[in-house]
């Protein structure tokens, strides 16, 4: 819960990813991990050595403008207020996906990781534009990529916007899928679909990871679902 609070006290609106990005890969540094940054200022890591890859994504930015932000915790919810009560985005979009990922290096041995800046579509400027960007090449040896930038808790799109298939709705066991109490859906679109469009071949998918009312002042998380989550991939990433 704590770093979930460090997480969501640095603003990082799309452009502005420095200190999000030095404070996770200050995360990291009691593990051995190839880390590589590209020109775009995307994050590409490597733990261990393998034949083939899983591997995870999340994006560093978020919607939301600076501003003061009191971390409330209440039971199971987290959200944020300004000095005069009022509600204010936490960026829990995706500083979600960017806790569940800092756990999954401390536990896996074998993971590929990349985390994307100007996810966000900012005014005019379409959203995607760190993995619209990036070189494909990291994902050579990766076998699937699992983004964890999904609302909500009980979430796997297989079918991006525009129609963009990012899987066969089997490659999620199905036992897990119930186990975890996860459904197969279409959804918008995230930085694996954008890799799908740019012809990226494995399979993708973009997992629900207990945050709601994404991009508004009134974004909260639950804290059990987000919890759920990284439990869910976890165990996807030991099967498949
Ligand atoms: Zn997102």
């Amino acid at each position: 819960m704590e770093l979930l609070k460090s997480l969501y006290t640095i603003n990082s609106k799309s452009g502005y990813e420095g200190l999000i990005k030095s404070f996770f890969i200050g995360l990291l540094a009691d593990l051995e991990l190839t880390i590589e940054e590209d020109c775009i200022g995307n994050i590409f890591i490597t733990k261990g050595i393998a034949g083939s890859y899983p591997c995870v994504t999340a994006h560093f930015d978020e919607v939301h403008a600076p501003t003061e932000r009191n971390i409330i915790v209440d039971g199971d919810l987290i959200y944020a207020v300004d000095n005069q009560g009022e509600h204010v985005g936490i960026g829990a979009d995706d500083k979600n996906g960017l806790w569940i990922i800092s756990h999954l290096l401390h536990t896996k041995q074998v993971l590929k990781v990349a985390l994307f800046v100007q996810e966000e579509r900012d005014g005019e400027m379409p959203g995607c534009r760190g993995s619209m960007a990036c070189s494909l090449a990291f994902f050579d040896d990766v076998r699937y990529i699992l983004a964890v930038d999904r609302k909500g808790n009980n979430e796997v799109v297989t079918v991006g916007k525009g129609n963009i298939r990012l899987c066969d709705n089997d490659f999620i066991p199905n036992d897990l899928l119930q186990k975890y109490n996860y459904v197969c859906v279409d959804g918008g679109r995230t930085d694996v679909v954008a890799l799908k469009e740019r012809g990226l071949q494995i399979s993708c998918c973009n997992i629900s990871c207990g945050y709601f009312n994404a991009h508004k002042p009134e974004e909260y998380s639950v804290f059990t679902h987000l919890e759920n989550s990284l439990a869910f991939v976890s165990d996807i990433i030991d099967r498949i």
